[in-house]
């Protein structure tokens, strides 16, 4: 609700970015994503906003007529260039960089998602956003995908001293560990130590995987519908109000707990 076109988490993990390609003077920015493509939604809407000319390479094929993120992106003047599914694996090999440089006069070049360490960066500044904490111990929880947006959280709480704050994490995707794996790749990249902040990815709610529903998951869209005015989706909050419910139900979220669900965004 922060924008009605940045909104979410992925202008957290853009902003800095795009002060980054603004800096090294680069007229374009390239990105990387699927058909429905929050990421790339909202980099179109960025370049449009601040002038800057934006490429997505999409994952299979452009659907024609284009859906609705897609025709977004292209009204916002994003160029878009359908990238065949086994080449697109190869999207952070440095040959195939080396070939999207050469290919699109040296573009500023950001992963997938939004997936890099000024994302992250990015992401920190979601804590200033929290209420102050209380004596009760707080709990934020958020929706994962690449697990950028929860570094962030994390490295904004232990570069803040903010105490007696853990973070959990929902998966969307069903790849256990995986999360967990990229989170601490940004805490410790040299592998030292250890943060004193308490974090958690939970992999037990991805309902198949990425993009995947079941008829539990069905249920609960459902009855939140109903009993709630807060629009939710079924790829990343779906996924993390339905886990929240469970872990409190199951006493896993202790009774008395302050519990922070953060909203991400991807509702158009
Ligand atoms: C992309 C996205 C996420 C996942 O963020 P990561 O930083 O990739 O973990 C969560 N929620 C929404 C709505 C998103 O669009």
């Amino acid at each position: 609700m922060m924008h009605p076109d940045l909104g979410g988490n992925k202008w957290f993990k853009l902003k800095r970015n795009l002060k980054e390609a603004t800096k090294q003077q680069k007229e374009t920015i390239l990105s990387f994503g699927g058909a429905y493509s929050n990421h790339l939604r909202s980099l179109a809407a960025a370049g449009n906003i601040f002038g800057i000319n934006t490429i997505g390479l999409v994952r299979g094929e452009i659907p024609n007529p284009l859906n609705p993120v897609l025709k977004f992106a292209h009204d916002n003047g994003m160029g878009l260039v359908p990238i065949d599914r086994k080449t697109y694996r190869l999207k952070t090999t440095q040959e195939f960089l080396a070939h999207i440089k050469d290919r699109y006069k040296d573009p500023y070049i950001i992963p997938e998602g939004g997936n890099n360490w000024l994302g992250v960066a990015g992401a920190a500044e979601i804590v200033d956003l929290l209420p102050p904490v209380t004596q009760i111990k707080r709990i934020i929880t958020i929706a994962c995908g690449t697990g950028a947006t929860v570094s962030g959280l994390i490295s904004g709480l232990v570069a803040r001293e903010i105490k007696k704050t853990e973070i959990l994490g929902i998966s969307v995707l069903n790849a256990p560990g995986l999360i967990a794996k990229q989170v601490k790749q940004y805490l410790h990249p040299k592998k030292q130590t250890t943060t004193n902040v308490n974090w958690k990815i939970e992999d037990r709610f991805h309902c198949g995987g990425y993009a995947k529903i079941n008829s539990e998951l069905e249920f609960f869209l459902s009855s939140w519908k109903i009993d709630s005015e807060i629009p939710i989706e079924a790829v990343y909050t779906g996924k993390l109000f339905w886990g929240l419910r469970s872990l409190i139900e199951q006493g896993t979220i202790e009774k008395g707990s302050e519990v922070i669900a953060i909203h991400s965004g991807g509702i158009f």
